[in-house]
């Protein structure tokens, strides 16, 4: 099922385990508002170039709208209103057939932002946005020239208190620094109007670790819940990206031990503990996991079904289906990815008792601390890291407590437990907003 499909399902079941309004329940699944921009450029060689840039920004009842921006060839300009209105015809969520259409991930995850934002508890909406293009077939300057010209485009729909962007796929701290400067033009200096800048431009310490950091946390609040620990259990880790390699990272300083790990390049094995800082110099070296020395190289295949106490994905959506999830060996999934489970995993994974902790508060270590970087923005006021940590651990143990209550209330699952909390906090706050005026 894909991830539009998938998390419209999860949003329904929510919403009828809350006993939400039925036109409440239509008004918060189509997006406020979506944005469709054309972008020429001139290129290097003086010839012009024309892209398709796009923002869909889906609810922004509890604060600014906050989401990344991917620069990638897939990311087209075909918005998907009509994907919601086929939804709202959809009234059973129990048959997977119905809910094939052919939906844009990017407005999954604008929607996803949303219900992030709140079972995170800071006062952010959801939002997601993009430009068809390859950045490896772009010189830095046509880049460059690309950001700026999308931000002129939109600098009057996005703003501190309006819709905050941040990197995605194909962008980085420089394209914030782009969109920060090109948007101070016509708004004065606005350091609060991307997060994931450099450091040098308001960034704040501790983001690049921080969603790694957040499973941290996240996998230390549920093990405890369960009369365990990080210390002495077996993980395997799917990606080792920025991630995944800061997931090993703390784990293993924690006392984890990381039996497996994989990335685009291959996947490797030890049952005594993988060396993570020797692995994390081998991966600055080669760019991958592949060929690392203290380790067996395994079919990068069989990673997710290795035979360990807590599993990572950490790399793609989807991976976790129903061809592989009775193969699953791990008591525990912690969700880094953004949906890697599907739904049909889920119910396979339930019956035999793997306890999974949720992607949207899983990995929201991330937008936690950029919520962070734009309270250091607004109050130009900057934070050590040390403080940075303490109130991420804070944010994500709180995330947890309140997550379970509602798995109590509603007597449902962690997945549950995370989208009625998100749901009901934005719903509470639609309604208190007036609504039906
Ligand atoms: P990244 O690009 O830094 O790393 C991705 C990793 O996945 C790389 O190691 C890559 O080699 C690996 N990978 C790609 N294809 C693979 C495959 N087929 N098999 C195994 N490994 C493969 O990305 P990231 O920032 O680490 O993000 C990883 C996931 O976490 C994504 O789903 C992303 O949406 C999600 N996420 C990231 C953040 C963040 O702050 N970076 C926040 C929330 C969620």
């Amino acid at each position: 099922m894909n991830a539009l499909s998938a998390t419209i399902r999860n949003f329904r079941r929510a919403a009828r385990l809350l006993g939400l309004d039925s036109k409440l329940e239509e008004s918060l699944l189509i997006p406020f508002r979506e944005i469709k921009v054309e972008c020429t450029i001139p290129k290097d060689d003086g010839t012009l170039a024309s892209f398709v840039g796009f923002r869909v920004q889906h609810d922004n009842a509890r604060g600014p709208m906050k989401g990344g921006i991917r620069y990638h060839p897939e990311v087209d300009g075909n918005l998907l209103l009509p994907c919601y209105f086929h939804h709202l015809h959809i009234t059973e969520m129990t048959n997977s057939e119905e809910l094939q259409v052919d939906p844009d991930e990017v407005n999954a995850l604008a929607q996803l932002m949303t219900w992030k934002t709140a079972v995170a508890n800071i006062p952010f909406g959801g939002a997601k946005g993009g430009i068809g293009c390859n950045p490896s077939e772009l010189s830095k300057s046509e880049i460059e020239r690309l950001t700026r010209v999308f931000t002129q485009k939109i600098h009057d729909l996005i703003g501190v208190h309006i819709d905050v962007p941040a990197p995605d796929m194909g962008t980085n701290p420089q394209t914030m620094a782009w969109i920060l400067d090109e948007y101070s033009k016509f708004h004065s200096y606005s350091p609060g109007i991307v997060t994931g800048k450099p450091i040098d431009l308001g960034g704040s310490l501790g983001r690049d670790a921080a969603t790694g950091r957040g499973v941290l946390f996240a996998t230390e609040a549920l093990l405890n819940d369960h009369g365990k620990s990080v210390s002495g259990l077996r993980f395997v880790i799917q990606g080792f990206g920025n991630v995944g390699s800061w997931t090993a990272k703390l784990i293993s300083e924690n006392g984890g031990k990381i039996v497996a790990v994989s990335d685009i390049t291959g996947a490797i094995k030890n049952s005594n503990g993988i060396d993570i800082p020797a692995l994390l110099k081998h991966v600055e070296e080669t760019q991958g996991v592949k060929g690392f020395q203290g380790a067996d190289a395994i079919d990068a295949n069989s990673i997710l079904v290795e035979d360990c106490d807590v599993l990572i994905p950490a790399a793609l959506g989807g991976v976790i289906n129903r061809e592989n999830a009775n193969e699953i060996k791990a008591k525990y999934i912690i969700e880094a990815a953004n949906h890697p489970t599907d739904p049909d995993a889920d119910e396979i994974l339930s019956k035999k008792g793997v306890v999974i902790l949720p992607d949207i508060y899983a990995n929201s270590g991330g937008v936690t601390v950029s919520y962070f970087e734009w309270v250091q923005n607004v109050q130009g006021f900057m934070w050590d890291e040390d403080k940075v940590n303490r109130e991420l651990k804070t944010y994500m143990t709180n995330g947890y407590k309140a997550m379970k209550e509602m798995c109590k209330t509603h007597n449902c699952d962690l997945r549950m437990g995370a989208f009625t909390l998100g749901v009901s906090r934005v719903a509470r706050a639609t309604i208190l907003r007036g609504w039906e005026a």
